[in-house]
C-alpha cells in the first residue's frame, strides 16, 4: 500500500491526471448542480442578500439589518447598470465632423468601479486622449463612456482598453489614449498592498505609440503635487 501510494505520488508528478480521484459520478453530480442553481435562481436578490447576511454570522431580523436587503439590490443595481447601456448607441448620438488634428484631452474624470474578484470598489481618475480624423465625439460624452465601462465588474486593464477600443472603432482617429489611476479597496481593506498605493494602466492605440505623442499626452494628464484623492 505504502509503495503503492508513492508510486502514485511519483507518477503524479510526471503527469497530474494520474492524481485525478473520480469523486461523485459526473451526471449525479450535475443533476445535484442543476436542483442547486434552480433552487437559487427563483429566490429574489432580497432573499439571497438575507441568506448571505444569515451564513455571514448576523441577525437579519434585527432593526438595523431589516431594509439591508432591499438596499443592497438597489444599490447592486446601480453599480452594475452599464450592462443595460450601449457605448455605440452613446457615441453615435454624438459625433460631429471638425476640422481639427490636435489632440483632444479630457483628463480628471472620476471612476468608481466594482473588481470582478471580490465584488469591492476600485475608483481613481481617468485620462482620455485622442487624435481626431475628421471626427470628434460630444466632450461630454467621453466621461458617460467611462461611466457605462465602469459600471460594470471589471478589472482595471480590461476598462482601461475598452474605453480605448470604443472610441478607436467608432470614430476612427488618428490614435487614442487613456490612463487610469486607480486606488483598489481589495487591495487597502485586505491588507494584500501598501493602503497608498494605487495602480495605473494605459491603452496606446494608432499615434499614440508613437513616443512624441505619448509623451505630450502624458505630461498634459501628470499630476499636479497636490493631487491627493
Ligand atoms: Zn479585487
Amino acid at each position: 500500500m505504502k509503495d503503492a501510494k508513492k508510486d502514485g505520488m511519483k507518477d503524479g508528478m510526471k503527469d497530474a491526471r494520474v492524481n485525478v480521484v473520480p469523486a461523485v459520478p459526473a451526471k449525479a453530480n450535475a443533476a445535484l448542480a442543476a436542483d442547486h442553481v434552480s433552487a437559487l435562481s427563483n429566490a429574489s436578490i432580497e432573499e439571497l442578500i438575507h441568506e448571505m447576511l444569515r451564513r455571514l454570522g448576523e441577525d437579519p431580523e434585527r432593526e438595523g439589518l431589516l431594509r439591508t436587503p432591499v438596499r443592497v439590490h438597489r444599490s447592486l443595481e446601480f453599480l452594475t447598470k452599464g450592462y443595460n447601456e450601449d457605448p455605440l448607441t452613446l457615441l453615435n448620438g454624438a459625433l460631429f465632423t471638425v476640422k481639427y488634428d490636435g489632440m483632444v484631452i479630457v483628463k480628471d474624470i472620476e471612476m468608481f468601479s466594482l473588481c470582478e474578484h471580490h465584488m469591492l470598489p476600485f475608483f481613481g481618475k481617468v485620462h482620455v486622449a485622442y487624435i481626431p480624423n475628421g471626427k470628434v465625439i460630444g466632450l461630454s460624452k467621453i466621461p458617460r463612456l467611462v461611466e457605462i465601462f465602469a459600471r460594470r465588474l471589471q478589472v482595471q486593464e480590461r476598462l482601461t482598453t475598452q474605453i480605448a477600443e470604443t472610441i478607436q472603432d467608432v470614430i476612427q482617429p488618428l490614435g487614442v489614449g487613456v490612463v487610469i489611476e486607480a486606488r483598489h479597496l481589495c487591495m487597502m481593506m485586505r491588507g494584500v498592498e501598501k493602503q497608498h498605493s494605487s495602480a495605473v494602466t494605459s491603452a496606446m492605440l494608432g499615434a499614440f505609440r508613437d513616443l512624441d505623442t505619448r509623451s505630450e499626452f502624458l505630461s498634459l494628464i501628470r499630476p499636479k503635487q497636490t493631487n491627493d484623492y
